[in-house]
């Protein structure tokens, strides 16, 4: 991602240079005259930051997007700056990045990004990109504004989905079954022409969904153009362009076939290969002796285009059976999408310690499950039309199951959870449901532990282990022994769960095997409500330590016998040994 920068004033370089500086190898000056510096960023760059008024970029850059060949979907995010740095202004691509961008200027020079998008300050999905994470593209840009149009003005608008891919959520008047739509959004099929006689071809907006892949095979040195023609032939006879191929699948001796990985990185896909025995196990119409005696398995293209395209779906159907030419084969399977669920951590509490790949996996998902006090920490952050399933405390298994049945259906599901969401919380329940029929995506969040810890000092420098002491889904009598055998291994502890109003003497019993193992001045920190509000932070001793202080909203970090307070912080040294003689990198700290 290159970012040229335009400054026309001092002021304004000097605003340049700190982006220069704050985004190394990503940002660079542009030179020369203004109107011509801009121009060049607008042609050569993928994005542009102008230091200059919004009238007098209008004035340089409307001519290029009069120009032949100029569409919104492919002109860079530019962004202006006002002298004052009060304003970082989304001047022209909001649909696939300014208003990131304008944020992103912000985050360094301060003041505040002005976004004037309808589908950003209503967050509603943008339909240049939407589903660009499950490779959708649209396949003809022209009827983009007047759909688009028709999404926001609240129409109603019908959506083809025949294949369900799990699609990030639009607005409720976008529907399987609207009435008399005045637009329709149409994802991984061309719409037939029947279907479509009841709007017109401006108002359809089609995606192109990559559902194929090319399986391919071939002799000993063969010719890059050759396994191209082979693929093209295959192409042809589906019917179907390139733009749908999402790999090239092929049988793992061919890894470093020079025809077939050149012919991949010339379509830009990636290549997957497969063991022999793999591709054996498929079931193929054109099974073939000579190539089971030469490789081990009687399909190599057909065979593997079915296994890769099962592994990246629900199922496959072989599409074109194989082709071949003097020394190339090839096969296309289809595949049907699979529902999607995210496994989401929402950090500790404030909304900064909550990742920007969580927001963006929240802004993808259809349907949000979780627990209520948790989805009203988000609820903000959700796109019109996103479906909630909020439930109470003590219905995990409830969630994960919803959850997991949702996506199974082909959803985009997001379940959600405080912290990090695989840690004491709803990740596991979800995986031991999940089969392979749906595709998991985790988001790590900030634990307790680490909010807590940044909080008492650095606690966690060494080695540390985290014990829950809820006896609800453990016996007492295994939680007992992993306290004990921490304390023999001098670990420091970070107890979750530690005491509930039912839960009331397992803490005091724990600090106490802990306090058989070390000294009584050894350091204790607890964290109330870390990063939220009414946040309380505690630094004590393993001897004066008062569990009675301590409820099922707090952490508490118990250190070891290295663990010292130094100027009022909890410290657990990594234990370097500082010398002039230990060269930085030798023995030193990395970060
Ligand atoms: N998934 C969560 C943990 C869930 S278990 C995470 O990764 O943080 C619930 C326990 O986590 C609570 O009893 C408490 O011990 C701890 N906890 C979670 N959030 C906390 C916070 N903001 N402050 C203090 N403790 C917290």
């Amino acid at each position: 991602m290159r970012t040229g920068l335009v400054a026309a004033t001092a002021g304004g370089r000097a605003a340049a240079e700190e982006l220069v500086r704050a985004w190394p190898g990503a940002a660079e000056i542009v030179e020369g005259p203004v109107a011509a510096a801009l121009r060049t960023a607008f042609g050569t760059c993928d994005q542009v930051v102008a230091f200059l008024a919004v009238g007098a970029a209008v004035r340089v850059l409307a001519p290029l997007l009069a120009a032949p060949g100029s569409h919104k979907a492919a002109d860079p995010p530019v962004v202006c700056v006002d002298e004052a740095r009060r304003h970082a202004i989304a001047l022209l691509g909001t649909h696939h990045g300014a208003g990131g961008l304008a944020e992103a200027v912000t985050a360094v020079l301060g003041g505040t990004p002005v976004i004037t998008t309808a589908s950003d300050s209503t967050r509603t999905a943008a339909l240049d990109t939407f589903g660009a994470h499950l490779g959708l593209r649209v396949a003809d840009p022209a009827p983009l504004a007047a759909v688009g149009t028709a999404v926001m003005s609240g129409a109603p608008v019908r959506l083809d989905n025949p294949e369900r891919w799990p699609l990030p959520p639009l607005p409720p008047n976008v529907t399987p079954d609207a009435h008399a739509p005045e637009a329709v959004i149409s994802v991984g099929r061309t719409p037939s022409a029947s279907a479509e006689s009841e709007v017109s071809r401006e108002t359809t907006l089609a995606y192109d969904a990559p559902d194929l892949v090319v399986g391919v095979g071939s002799a000993r040195g063969v010719a890059t153009s050759e396994v191209r023609e082979v693929i093209d032939g295959v192409l042809r006879a589906s019917g179907r362009d390139p733009s749908a191929l999402r790999a090239v699948a092929t049988i793992d001796l061919k890894a470093d076939e020079t025809g077939i990985v050149e012919a991949a990185r010339e379509l830009g896909l990636p290549l997957r290969t497969y063991p022999a025995a793999d591709l054996a196990a498929e079931d193929v119409p054109t099974p073939s002796a000579t190539v089971q005696a030469a490789v081990g398995t009687p399909s190599v293209a057909e065979a593997a285009a079915l296994r890769a395209a099962r592994d990246a779906g629900r199922s496959a159907e072989l599409l074109v059976t194989k082709h071949t030419s003097a020394h190339a084969t090839a096969a296309l399977a289809r595949l049907r999408p699979r529902g999607r669920l995210a496994v989401i951590g929402l950090g500790p509490g404030d909304r900064d310690l909550l990742t920007p790949a969580a927001r963006t996996e929240l802004a993808r998902s259809s349907v949000v499950v979780g627990l209520d006090q948790y989805l009203d920490q988000v609820r903000d952050l959700l796109r019109a039309g996103t479906s909630v399933r909020a439930s109470g405390l003590g219905q995990e298994e409830e969630r994960a199951r919803t959850a997991v049945r949702l996506a199974a259906e082909g959803h985009a599901v997001a379940l959600i959870g405080s912290g990090d969401a695989g840690v004491y919380a709803m990740a596991a329940p979800a995986l031991e449901l999940a089969g392979r029929d749906i595709d998991v995506v985790g988001v790590p969040g900030i634990t307790a532990a680490t909010a807590a810890a940044h909080l008492l000092g650095a606690p966690l420098g060494h080695d540390h282990a985290l014990i829950s002491l809820s006896d609800l889904h453990t016996p007492w009598a295994a939680i007992e022994r992993r306290i004990r055998a921490v304390a023999e291994a001098d670990l420091v502890v970070c107890l979750y769960n530690p005491r509930s109003r039912g839960r009331d003497w397992q803490l005091a019993h724990a600090m106490a095997r802990l306090a058989a193992h070390r000294p009584p001045d050894t350091p204790v920190g607890y964290v109330r409500e870390a990063t939220r509000p009414g946040q309380r932070v505690t630094l004590t001793t393993l001897g004066a330590f008062d569990p009675s202080e301590v409820d099922m909203r707090t952490v508490v970090i118990v250190g070891s016998s290295q663990s010292r307070v130094l100027a009022g912080r909890f410290v657990t040294p990594r234990g370097y040994r500082w010398s002039p003689h230990t060269a930085p990198g030798a023995d030193g700290p990395r970060g």
